[in-house]
């Protein structure tokens, strides 16, 4: 197994001094050099042969003994010195201080067709930033974050890539619901591979701390590795950085609310200087279309980190962000102006996407009504989002109104909730959207080949998850493997896949692990 090391991070910016590895506050730092703990038994799980590809390993390679001690931290690659990186960050709306990579280690950056990614095994161990955690993560979160990642980008979202699951051999110890009944569980890591892990906490650290010498040295870093294209200098270049990054979160986020994911806990040092998805943590996937809903339990009081909150929470991270850089710019001016384009941009984005689900491609005026009436139709009586847009793809434009009201009637997880009021209001709604897409010029076939593009058929629902976690757990790894692979082509018919094409199933509707998460991985 052959990679191509690079070691931008630790041989331009300062290390820790102090290289023991207990739990500490690490000052004028970007990271502290630490060595996974060697695993007992460590096995393959799954490997994303994707990703491997991308940096540079073959087959083989994935099927080799290194490929097995390299990624589950049993040895260390030969040239590389793996490291963890402190952050800080607000978590659920209250400053935290420094938090930092208390299971996460980088192995290394790797080159291959000239881009660069970074290594990170999460699991393996704990590090100076592990506060009185264990360093370590289980079997089920990490199943969790490897089929996540890999789904979400062949959904097109930006996000983290996984490139292994493994088993430690190990057994950690976990009390899933925070209620006193810890259990033991199998041990996991998972490789997670991006251009880079600095979060928005990376820099807050650095602020917070008046640090302003290391928080200009991570910015330029990032600036210089990151953001090459970025050619201006001073303030203009600081501008600049907070300028893309405040665009590729928000496209990020217009992502999310296209296929009904939800993070769970943006928190500041959860959200990526990259604006891609980062902590797969307790996440889940809107099955009914609710504004409201959080799968976190943690945040079960406010639902700070509901779906229909989450443009609004990238834009207060964003603002911390904005705190975060201002010792560099000492302007609050241009950072506002930014910060107040966001909303704006924002419902542009977000009109532009909803005008893709439903088939416009010609914008007109009053499809800002028709999506308002939508969403507010959608949450009246339990509806699956995903079969909901997926089947509005069949409607056609000579359909009379109940034809087209029948073609997605399958999303309504009751029908008797439907009362007349809000049959008449769909009706209603049908009426409209006959009359629009009968503006539109493709035809019908072309506009349902449009909008299976932007409307997945698959996605890893809750409970399919779930249902991969437990068998796992009996070391059945084929529901996971099956799993994996439809979730490669999401927007494909995939007919041996159909059975999937479901609604939750009602034992998973008040489940643990299906419509409940706590933090607990
Ligand atoms: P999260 O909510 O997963 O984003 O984690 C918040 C912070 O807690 C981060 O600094 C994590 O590294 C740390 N953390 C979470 N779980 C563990 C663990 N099992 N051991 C050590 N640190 C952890
Ligand atoms: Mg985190």
């Amino acid at each position: 197994m052959k990679l191509q090391i690079q070691n931008n991070f630790t041989t331009e910016l300062p290390a820790d001094r102090n290289q023991t590895n207990v739990p500490r506050q690490v000052h004028q730092s970007a990271f502290s050099f630490v060595v996974p703990k060697k695993p007992s038994n460590p096995s393959l799980i799954h490997a994303s042969t994707n990703v491997a590809n991308a940096i540079g390993l073959s087959q083989e390679d994935i099927l080799s003994t290194d490929f097995l001690n390299t990624f589950s931290g049993s040895t260390i690659y030969p040239g590389t010195k793996p490291y963890a990186m402190p952050y800080a960050g607000h978590q659920f709306g209250n400053w935290a201080g420094q938090l930092g990579d208390g299971r996460a280690i980088n192995l290394t950056e790797v080159v291959h067709e000239n881009k660069s990614y970074t290594l990170q095994l999460k699991g393996a161990g704990p590090t100076p930033y592990s506060r009185t955690a264990d360093g370590f993560a289980v079997l089920r979160s990490s199943i969790r974050e490897h089929l996540c990642a890999e789904a979400m980008h062949y959904l097109g979202v930006p996000t983290t890539r996984s490139l292994s699951l493994m088993l430690s051999g190990d057994q950690v110890l976990r009390d899933v619901l925070y209620n006193g009944n810890p259990a033991y569980e199998k041990g996991a890591i998972v490789c997670r591979v991006a251009p880079s892990f600095i979060r928005f906490g990376s820099f807050e650290l650095f602020a917070s701390r008046e640090d302003h010498v290391n928080l200009k040295l991570l910015t330029d870093f990032t600036i210089k590795h990151h953001f090459p294209h970025i050619q201006k200098e001073g303030v203009e270049k600081y501008l600049a950085f907070f300028h893309e990054v405040t665009q590729t979160t928000l496209d990020m986020i217009v992502h999310w609310q296209r296929v009904g994911f939800v993070h769970g806990v943006m928190n500041t040092d959860n959200m990526s200087i990259h604006g891609i998805t980062i902590d797969y943590g307790p996440y889940g996937w809107l099955e009914d279309y609710n504004t409201g809903w959080t799968p976190n339990t943690t945040d079960n009081q406010h639902k700070r980190y509901r779906f229909g909150n989450q443009p609004e929470i990238a834009l207060w991270n964003l603002y911390q962000l904005a705190n975060a850089l201002y010792p560099l710019i000492n302007d609050a001016k241009p950072l506002e102006a930014i910060l107040e384009a966001y909303s704006t941009n924002y419902e542009k984005e977000y009109l532009n996407m909803m005008r893709d689900k439903l088939g416009f491609q010609i914008k007109k005026e009053q499809d800002v009504v028709l999506i308002q009436s939508l969403t507010q139709l959608l949450e009246k009586v339990e509806t699956d989002m995903t079969i909901f847009f997926r089947n509005l793809s069949n409607v056609t434009k000579d359909d009379a109104v109940i034809i087209a009201f029948n073609t997605i009637k399958d999303a309504f997880y009751n029908e008797k909730d439907l009362d007349e009021t809000i049959l008449k209001d769909w009706h209603v709604w049908f009426e409209k959207y006959s009359i629009r897409i009968n503006e539109e010029t493709l035809s019908d076939s072309e506009r349902k080949n449009q909008m299976n593009t932007v409307n997945p058929k698959y996605v890893l629902r809750n409970y399919m998850a779930q249902l991969s976690i437990d068998d796992a757990d009996k070391g059945d790894y084929s529901l996971l493997n099956e799993l994996f692979e439809m979730l490669k082509n999401p927007y494909d018919e995939q007919p041996n896949f159909q059975k999937w094409f479901a609604k939750r199933p009602d034992w998973a509707r008040d489940k643990v692990g299906c419509s409940m998460l706590s933090c607990s991985s």
